[in-house]
């Protein structure tokens, strides 16, 4: 963001303009002004940095990394791997278990991508494992474990800076069906609760604006009051935190640091666009990143498609970033095939987002898609869908009588008989 600032177009800027078919100077533009953010920490040089905002591509992230219940890191690095291959412009590592230094630096080698983390969880499972209680932690245990991840190189922090003393207190009085689901944010208001102290990273955002930029990592400002169920969406509490987000936003474009900006949750589907655009405009355009949104509660082990739909919303609204769900999201740790399932569902709903906001650039593969369909041509289908393995698994299931057609119509093939319709009366397809 310096460097945007002083008018200079630097490599990153460069990748990321030919990737997002975009010019460089329109991109420093947006960096500089902070509504774009370039995810990627000077520290992985061979790491493909990836933008997130106005303009760009509509990215996914996938979460990763241990758990008490279970704690295997060659499953969490093999869940990385699967999750770039199956198309997260980011991973998140949101390990709660285990060597957790030694888990976060084999996923920064594993990942290609820009890798994010949560610190906060770090600081806390270690005050906890060692001291028995979260209140038991200091500002210098929350500092170190920002460092510490700082100098491992990872790319942008999850800091849930706008949980402050003022709101945790409300709680008490005006509660909130679901309270807080935010496992920072809970760290956080059970510590400020206890300590009658302001949240530390809070009271020293400028501390943590020098951090970032010394080490080269971006902000993710997190929700901690973000709705933990429709009926809690768009209360005061969550209102209350994107204000003083909004605040730390200018904050930290004043000191050159990239920033983006967390949002719900759950919510209903009406109430996405209109949150979206409040955040965009309290915010300053800041990228938005969403957590789903989550848009009913009634759908365990279909989650992923709940928040791709609220996700496909928020993106139409103006959000730049979508966090994927799996199916196990509230029911328990995802496996393998959960991450991947998430990943394409999440990436099929910014796909989908991103053909009506970029418009041609973004429709090359479904135009590719409808020719192949049109001419019956199975392997060009298969090589432009989102998931060729799928696709190429289902045509092959049922072995069709017709040959071109495939088991849903067969000899009844609608491209087929119109084919063979205009050939027999001498008309040509064009
Ligand atoms: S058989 Fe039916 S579903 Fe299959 S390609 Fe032909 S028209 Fe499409």
């Amino acid at each position: 963001m310096g460097a945007a600032k002083e008018g200079r177009v630097t490599e990153e800027m460069i990748i990321v303009a030919r990737e997002e078919d975009e010019s460089p100077e329109k991109l420093r533009q947006r960096i500089a002004s902070g509504v774009a953010i370039i995810a990627r920490n000077n520290r992985r040089e061979n790491v493909q940095p990836i933008g997130i905002g106005e303009g760009l591509r509509t990215k996914v992230n996938a979460n990763v990394g241990t758990s008490i219940d279970l704690c295997d890191v060659n499953l969490e690095i093999e869940k990385t791997r699967i999750a770039v291959k199956y198309g997260a412009d980011t991973v998140m590592d949101l390990s709660t278990a285990g060597d957790i230094d030694s888990v976060r630096q084999r996923i920064l080698k594993e990942a290609n991508v820009p890798v994010g983390t949560v610190p906060i969880y770090q600081a806390a499972v270690e005050v906890i494992s060692k001291k028995g209680s979260i209140i038991s932690m200091t500002e210098d245990d929350v500092f170190n474990a920002i460092e510490k991840h700082a100098k491992d190189g990872v790319d942008f922090m999850t800091l849930h800076c706008g949980v402050t003393r003022e709101t945790v207190k409300k709680l008490g009085k005006h509660p909130r069906l679901t309270g807080i689901v935010s496992r920072g944010g809970t760290f956080l208001a059970a510590w400020i609760l206890h300590n009658d102290r302001e949240n530390p990273l809070y009271s020293n955002f400028d501390y943590l604006l020098e951090m970032a930029a010394q080490y080269d990592f971006a902000l993710s400002l997190g929700d901690g009051l973000r709705p933990g169920c429709i009926f809690d969406a768009s209360d005061w509490f969550q209102i209350r935190e994107l204000l003083t987000i909004g605040e730390l936003v200018e904050r930290a474009r004043a000191a050159g640091v990239q920033a983006m900006v967390e949002g719900p949750g759950h919510m209903p589907l009406d109430q996405i666009d209109a949150n979206v655009r409040l955040e965009k405009a309290v915010c300053k355009g800041a990228p938005f990143y969403v957590l789903g949104p989550v848009v009913t509660e009634i759908a365990p082990g279909y989650d992923h498609i709940v928040g791709a739909i609220g996700g496909a919303v928020a993106g139409l609204a103006g959000a730049d970033f979508l966090c994927y769900l799996t199916p196990s999201e509230h029911l328990g740790l995802p496996s393998i095939e959960d991450v991947k399932e998430g990943v394409i569902v999440t990436r099929i709903a910014a796909h989908a987002v991103d053909i009506v906001k970029l418009g041609g650039k973004a429709r090359v593969r479904d135009l590719e898609m409808a020719k192949a369909r049109s001419q019956l041509d199975w392997e060009k289908q298969f090589k432009n869908a989102i998931d060729p393995e799928k696709a190429v698994t289902i045509h092959a299931r049922v072995k069709p009588k017709s040959s071109g057609a495939c088991s849903m119509c067969s000899d009844f093939c609608a491209i087929k008989i119109l084919r063979e319709a205009l050939e027999t009366s001498g008309e040509c397809l064009k």
